[in-house]
């Protein structure tokens, strides 16, 4: 690439976020790129839009998969932080975008930002965040998706009045659910077996994703701590 992270300051003529320090973005903007899979996902751009037009989200948000790829291959540090704040959790991780000409993956570079706006726990992350702490605790603790109980509207405030109407019907949505889970309130859509679970708190431990969580919520991170220590323990 032609330009330098480094001496590339475009951010002096559009900064929308001037209460960062630059040296703060430039600092973000160079784990993104530090990260091995980097390279496997950006290989320059056309510009030619045909991700756009695969991607779910950019029809139903102000978002753009082309505007990904293009920042980075332009190494604008300004617009990577705010394609942080405001953009990365409007992706759907579909990876319809995969059919870049460019072979580039804007997804993928969204996953990188993603994983760098945790790792460094700032604060519009956390915001979108906390909504799905019920969703983190359940699927990290108990190997399970969202179970039918959940879903209530504060536990999702950004469906709208969606939500609602999926908790006005939650009979209806039960008999999609195994037989074992309708029974009263449900504590997860299946069951796990407990060496799945032994399995799976070990990745989470071992690949650092529980220290993700204490960077977006420490109550979580110390709940999930509590009981997966306990429960490797017993299994010992
Ligand atoms: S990322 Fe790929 S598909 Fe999207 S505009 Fe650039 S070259 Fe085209
Ligand atoms: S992975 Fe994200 S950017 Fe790519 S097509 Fe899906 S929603 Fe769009």
């Amino acid at each position: 690439m032609a330009t330098n992270a480094a001496n590339w300051n475009p951010g002096k003529i559009t900064d929308k976020y001037p209460g960062v320090p630059y040296e703060e973005k430039l600092r973000l903007f160079a784990e993104v790129k530090a990260d091995a899979r980097y390279e496997d996902y950006l290989y320059g751009c056309y510009e030619c839009g045909i991700c756009v037009s695969a991607c779910p989200s950019a029809r139903f948000y102000d978002y753009s998969p082309r505007v990904i790829a293009q920042t980075m291959a332009r190494e604008d540090v300004n617009r990577m932080y705010e394609i942080l704040v405001e953009d990365i959790w409007n992706c759907a991780q579909c990876f319809s975008c995969v059919r870049c000409p460019r072979q580039n993956s804007p997804g993928g570079l969204v996953t990188l930002i993603r994983e760098i706006a945790v790792r460094n726990g700032i604060k519009e992350t956390r915001d979108v965040l906390q909504g799905y702490s019920r969703v983190i605790y359940k699927v990290m603790l108990k190997g399970n998706q969202v179970s039918p109980d959940m879903l209530q509207p504060d536990f999702f405030p950004d469906w709208g009045p969606w939500v609602r109407s999926f908790q006005g019907n939650m009979n209806l949505w039960r008999q999609a659910i195994p037989v074992d889970s309708l029974r009263g309130v449900t504590d997860a859509a299946w069951k796990t077996d407990d060496q799945t679970l032994r399995e799976l708190y070990t990745i989470w431990f071992e690949t650092g994703n529980i220290d993700l969580i204490a960077e977006i919520d420490e109550g979580l991170y110390e709940l999930l701590l509590d009981v997966m220590e306990e429960a490797l323990e017993d299994w010992a």
